[in-house]
């Protein structure tokens, strides 16, 4: 599993500004509102004035709904990244360690899924669980696997190192490369 840095970045920009933009014009169409209903005006401008004063708090309320999901996600992933070697997460697992419900926290993954806010994982719903696609655990695989065996040309210990590494020998101290 993985983040879409790209998309998080565009969805924290659009969330702040529908913030910003919706709060401030909830309270200026809030009072043209309250003006129309004190002068009387016609219904028809009254109505406007409704489905105005209504979309700008939807949008106020999208933007903080997506900010929260944004945090969520970078918040979700931190947790992951220790579950990525086992190919998958339960999701009472993650709806205790994020102090949230297992309900929640498949609507989350599912909201972050279909924003494409992550990717590389699925719900699997029957056995509650977020599995990640093979090619990641592959991936986590063979970096395990990039570990070898290098015998210290001082001292003759084996010491396991990470392929084009160079590290200390953990018997006597001199360098070795891989
Ligand atoms: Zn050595």
């Amino acid at each position: 599993m993985k983040i879409n840095i790209d998309k998080i970045q565009k969805a924290k920009k659009n969330s702040a500004l529908k913030f910003w933009i919706g709060g401030f014009f909830i309270l200026s169409s809030g009072s043209v509102l309250i003006d129309y209903i004190n002068e009387n005006k016609g219904i028809g401008e009254i109505v406007i004035g409704t489905i105005m004063f209504l979309s700008l708090i939807t949008v106020t309320i999208n933007g903080i709904k997506q900010g929260l999901l944004v945090r969520k996600t970078k918040n979700y992933s931190a947790i992951i990244e220790n579950y990525k070697s086992y190919g998958e997460v339960n999701t009472n697992e993650l709806a205790e360690l994020t102090k949230s419900s297992e309900e929640n926290v498949v609507k989350n993954i599912q909201e972050m899924i279909k924003r494409q806010y992550i990717y590389g994982a699925y719900i699997d719903f029957n056995n509650k669980k977020i599995v990640f696609s093979n090619k990641d655990l592959e991936k986590t695989k063979n970096i395990n696997n990039e570990f070898e065996v290098v015998t210290c040309p001082n001292c003759g210990g084996n010491n396991n190192v990470l392929k084009g590494s160079t590290v200390e020998c953990e018997y006597c101290g001199s360098v070795i490369k891989n």
